[in-house]
């Protein structure tokens, strides 16, 4: 703990905002004292983790990476992370990440562009790039980020970890800062797919502070050791012909494919929607429903206040300048397709393309058990090259938020294109889902 605690040290700037020193070191040496005394201790106990800046952790900061909520303390603890302390788990930091989930780069922050771990002059994803950044370079044992659309995904394919979505509602979001409710999923980042297991089934099950939980059965070790249930894949053939995939992930995504099919399993292709309509989807609903989940932040209750003449100066105040503009952009795009004049024709619609999203989903999982993609179109862009084009941003998560609008378990694999593999099965199949990684192993 000791260790891992001095090379964060040496790089704050970088990755993270806030150690929790202290606490790390009393719960370092109560197991210290049980091993002494030869009592025997749990798996993850003195196990060290680091934990996405928008978890609520009693007592510490939780910035959300935002000038907003830079003093902000919580006051009670996340579901998932409680678990993970319960196991004996230590937490050590809280990540950087893009402010509020808002961006895939981890540079949309007050604490300084996040970088890559295999080349500092490239970003470290986002917007959990802070949290895939420390496991990568083995700072943290694994770390918990957050994945609306990709956050967890993508930043684990940039910095060649493994990173899981699971099934939305399988990890409760209870004291996960919300960006878009409908899509926020708690998951794990770590170096293996058995980290990835005994994490995602410590921090699983039914939570009464989140009505979208449902409880699931534990996955052993054996059932994922076995991959004979995995009798067909897909693959998405409009991805994979776009015109703006790289050629060399493209080469690769198809050498594997070849691959899987040599190792007898047969391959379907599908035909899917298009990156546009992906992106304009998920965006709509991104931005509506951060709109209304941040508009709690207006200096009344928590984090910045600016004082203005009267309340509502106040209110305006402090939101203009305590948000970044990207949080911004997304306020007011949100509240755009929420206002009269403009749900129907924009924000019901996109309702309506999600629901024709998730149709074909599980047409889809009638034919296959499991359907394959790149994480990303491209590789990561040079630090400050993308930050000031949000378009082309947005247009960089065109593979990873359809999944996030199925709530379909989605696992980032660090082989198979440059920026790694996406494994995803039906709904509540996050079990097959690491299955088939073992077996691609
Ligand atoms: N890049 C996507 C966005 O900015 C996804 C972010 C996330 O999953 N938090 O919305």
């Amino acid at each position: 703990v000791q260790e891992k605690l001095n090379l964060l040290k040496q790089n704050t700037h970088n990755t993270v905002n806030s150690l929790l020193d202290s606490m790390a070191l009393e719960l370092a040496s109560k197991v210290d004292t049980k091993i002494a005394n030869g009592e025997e201790i749990g798996l993850l106990e003195g196990i060290p983790f680091g934990i996405k800046d928008v978890y609520m952790v009693q007592g510490t900061y939780t910035t959300a990476s935002s000038d907003l909520l830079k003093n902000y303390k919580s006051s009670y603890t996340a579901t998932a992370i409680q678990k993970l302390l319960d196991a004996g788990a230590i937490p050590l930091v809280k990540e950087n990440c893009d402010s509020f989930g808002h961006g895939s780069s981890s540079e949309n922050t007050i604490f300084g562009a996040v970088k890559n771990a295999i080349n500092p002059d490239l970003v470290g994803g986002g917007s959990s790039g802070g949290s895939a950044v420390n496991v990568a370079k083995y700072f943290t044992t694994f770390s918990i980020g957050g994945d609306t659309g990709g956050s967890i995904r993508q930043p684990a394919g940039y910095n060649k970890v493994y990173g899981l979505k699971p099934t939305y509602g399988r990890i409760s979001r209870y004291g996960l800062m919300a960006y878009a409710s409908s899509t926020d999923c708690v998951g794990p980042i770590a170096k293996s797919i058995e980290d990835i297991r005994i994490v995602l089934n410590i921090m699983s099950g039914k939570d009464v502070r989140d009505q979208t939980t449902f409880s699931s059965e534990e996955i052993l070790e054996e059932s994922i050791s076995n991959s004979s249930t995995i009798k067909t894949v897909g693959y998405f053939k409009n991805f994979i012909e776009s015109e703006a995939i790289s050629p060399q992930i493209k080469q690769d995504f198809l050498a594997t494919i070849d691959k899987i099919k040599a190792k007898g399993i047969a391959v379907k292709e599908l035909d899917f929607f298009n990156a546009d309509i992906l992106v304009s989807t998920y965006y709509t609903l991104a931005m509506a429903e951060t709109a209304s989940n941040l508009s709690r932040l207006d200096g009344t209750n928590y984090g910045a206040r600016i004082e203005g003449e009267n309340l509502k100066d106040t209110y305006s105040i402090t939101r203009s300048e305590k948000f970044s503009e990207e949080s911004k952009r997304r306020i007011v795009g949100g509240n755009q397709v929420l206002s009269q004049g403009f749900s129907d024709e924009i924000y019901l619609k996109a309702q309506n393309l999600r629901d024709q999203i998730s149709t074909r989903f599980s047409e889809d999982f009638n034919e296959v058990d499991i359907i394959l993609s790149p994480v990303t179109p491209a590789n990561p862009p040079k630090i400050g090259d993308s930050l000031n084009d949000p378009l082309a941003m947005y247009l960089s998560d065109a593979y990873t938020v359809g999944f996030s609008l199925g709530e379909l378990p989605t696992l980032t694999i660090p082989k198979g294109t440059e920026t790694g593999l996406q494994i995803t099965a039906d709904k509540k199949k996050d079990e097959q889902v690491l299955q088939f990684a073992n077996f691609l192993n």
